[in-house]
């Protein structure tokens, strides 16, 4: 970890008019839920272009349902990490303004986190795409996944948003009112290639924000507008971080 970094973030933070943290997979690797373009398991077993796109799940709903259950069934029992930890305290010292996640996990709001605009959506909703009837998924067990419409008996689609589908209106709206007024972007373990959330950073470097790079190597972002990456994983920059917010922030 580059402790220069560590401390130049903690700086631009603490000048920062306005600072928000733009979340993606990677910050959730390290609480047991694996991200797309890494090696591990789940994706190696479903190719997400295929399996989380929705014409998939128009065409084969059980199919991508095998998909669903082997992704919720990780989500369920995955607890926040030092990184999700980190930003809801960073956020309670008045230093950030709002968590904008493509994560549809939840993790930042079980951590504490409470501006959490949620821009590919939440697994803890679930729709009927024939009749739009939605049910609360959080008492759902695992056996009880697939759920049905109790309407009209279609397997329901959790709320998230698969490729080919649009963002939901208002976390779209919110976003782009973040990302238009804040000096200081963090950007955390995204991978910066799915748009149009990649535009968030982009929008606010337009705007003339800090853009800070959280992640374990490069991204299509650093060369292009980070303005400093620093590398290595978002468990141990983000309370690193935080915990020099707070030594520098002390009066002398
Ligand atoms: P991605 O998989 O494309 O990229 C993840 C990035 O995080 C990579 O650049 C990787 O190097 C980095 N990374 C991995 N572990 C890290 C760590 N410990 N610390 C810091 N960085 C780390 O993910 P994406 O950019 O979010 O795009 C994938 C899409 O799929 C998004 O919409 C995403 O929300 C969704 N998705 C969500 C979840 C979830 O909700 N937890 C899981 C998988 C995919
Ligand atoms: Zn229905």
């Amino acid at each position: 970890m580059d402790h220069q970094l560590i401390q130049r973030a903690a700086e631009d933070i603490l000048n920062s008019k306005k600072t928000i943290a733009f979340t993606g997979a990677g910050i959730s690797v390290e609480s047991g839920i694996p991200d797309f373009r890494g090696a591990q398991g789940l994706w190696q077993k479903y190719d997400p272009e295929e399996y989380a796109h929705i014409h998939a799940f128009y065409s084969n709903p059980d199919r991508v349902w095998l998909m669903l259950k082997d992704m919720f069934s990780l989500i369920m029992t995955a607890k926040p990490n030092p990184a999700h930890m980190g930003l809801a305290e960073l956020e309670r010292m008045g230093y950030l303004s709002s968590v904008i996640t493509q994560n549809v996990d939840g993790l930042h709001q079980a951590a504490g986190s409470r501006n959490v605009i949620e821009f590919h959506g939440t697994h803890r909703t679930l729709s009927c795409l024939k009749c739009s009837t939605t049910i609360d998924g959080t008492s759902l067990k695992m056996e009880d996944l697939p759920p049905r419409c109790s309407r009209c008996s279609s397997l329901l689609k959790p709320d998230i948003v698969f490729f080919g589908e649009s963002i939901p209106w208002e976390a779209q709206v919110l976003s782009f009112k973040e990302s238009k007024s804040c000096s200081v972007v963090l950007s955390i373990g995204t991978s910066a290639v799915v748009y149009p959330a990649a535009s968030i950073p982009m929008t606010a470097k337009e705007r003339g924000a800090i853009v800070i790079e959280i992640n374990m190597e490069p991204t299509p972002l650093t060369d292009q507008i980070s303005d400093y990456l620093i590398s290595g994983s978002a468990g141990e920059i983000i309370p690193a971080i935080v915990d020099q917010v707070k030594r520098s922030s002390k009066p002398r």
